[in-house]
This record gives C-alpha cells, sequence and structure tokens, in this order.
C-alpha cells in the first residue's frame, strides 16, 4: 500500500507544506472533506486562521472525522495548527482537538508587520540541529503537561513539542524549506531514510 499524508486545505497556508513532502519524496493530497482522510496515514493542519478553520471544520464534519483519524495516524501542526491541536486555546471561538497537553496563547508575537525568521535549537534522539523559521502571529505555549517533548526553544518558551506521535510548531518550517519536523513526525510513512532520526 502506498503511504500517503493529506493536507487539510479549508483555508490557511497549505500548498508550501505539499513543496516539502514532494521533496521527501512522499504522496499527499489536499483534504476538504471527511472521505479524504480514508485512504490516508498522517495528516497536516497548516498555519492560516484558527477562529476561521475551526468554523469550517465545524461545519465540513471534518472535526469528528479528524479527532479518530488522530487516534491512530500522526498529525503536524504549524501555527495555527498547533492552535487547533491544543488542549486549550484560550478562545471560545476555537474548538480544538486536543491531541496536544498544552495551552496557547494566540497572537503573542504581535500582528502581521511583527513577522520574523529566527534561528532555533532542535534536539531530537540527543542531536542538535540549528535551523531559521518564520514567525507570523505566532501561538505562544504558555503551559505544557509533562508528557510532552519540547523539541526546540524560542526566547525561553518552548515552541515545538512532540506528544506520542504528533508535533506542534508555533512557527512555519516550510516557508524556509525546512523538512526536519515532517520527517520526524512522518518516520515511519517515509521509505528508505535512515538516520532520520539523527537528522
Ligand atoms: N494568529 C493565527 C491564529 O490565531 C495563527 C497565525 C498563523 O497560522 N500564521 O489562528
Amino acid at each position: 500500500m502506498v503511504k500517503k499524508i493529506g493536507i487539510l486545505a479549508l483555508q490557511g497556508n497549505f500548498q508550501k507544506h505539499k513543496l516539502i513532502l514532494d521533496q521527501l519524496g512522499v504522496e499527499s493530497t489536499y483534504v476538504r472533506y471527511s472521505s479524504s482522510l480514508d485512504d490516508l496515514n498522517g495528516l497536516i493542519i497548516p498555519g492560516g486562521e484558527s477562529t476561521t478553520m475551526s468554523k469550517l471544520l465545524d461545519r465540513s464534519g471534518l472535526f469528528e472525522s479528524i479527532v479518530s483519524f488522530a487516534d491512530k495516524n500522526p498529525i503536524l501542526g504549524t501555527c495555527a495548527g498547533l492552535i487547533m491541536m491544543a488542549n486549550n486555546a484560550m478562545d471560545d471561538r476555537v474548538n480544538t482537538f486536543k491531541l496536544l497537553d498544552i495551552d496557547i496563547e494566540r497572537n503573542a508575537s504581535g500582528r502581521q508587520i511583527d513577522s520574523s525568521i529566527e534561528t532555533l535549537t532542535v534536539n531530537y534522539n540527543n542531536v542538535q540541529k540549528n535551523i531559521n523559521v518564520t514567525f507570523i502571529r505566532a501561538p505562544k505555549i504558555i503551559r505544557h503537561g509533562n508528557e510532552v517533548n519540547i523539541l526546540a526553544y524560542h526566547k525561553g518558551i518552548p515552541c515545538a513539542v512532540k506528544s506520542g506521535k504528533h508535533i506542534g510548531l508555533s512557527f512555519h518550517p516550510e516557508l524556509n524549506g525546512i523538512s526536519i519536523f515532517h520527517e520526524i513526525v512522518f518516520n515511519k510513512l517515509i521509505n528508505n531514510r535512515e538516520g532520520l532520526h539523527a537528522a
């Protein structure tokens, strides 16, 4: 069976994730309906606007489908995607999937104009790697549970977290061509990529 990853494409910045998966040689497809999840092995929830995304997820019936999909398959969420995966987004307009035991303050890094490219150090399996990534109206992780694994910090605050098979990021790695998180979260779905966990 061919392994295939879905990219939620209701709203927001989904195209650049497809380019990253193309580069990794992984098949992918855009997800707009519950039925699209049937033959998939993983899902990306991209950046965008979490209040709008939440409304569209409820309306399309995708919300419930993604909750059960996430039971068995890995999810990568970036920025608004991280907000959607949180336990609590501290905003009644955002109905979250509760896949990561974290609480979020939305838009904590200011407005669009305050966007920036930052250098982070990723720590995974005792390997460290420096990367440049983009923060755009980024959410801030204001609490995390004990079982949440911190992969990177920005200014002392966790900004890349892993819990079980899922990963959430408060920034956009795809805008800088960074694939390390896609590789870690979808490791089991990517063929012939030995040593990925040491990437
Ligand atoms: N500020 C957006 C929100 O709250 C997230 C921004 C982004 O995804 N780049 O949903």
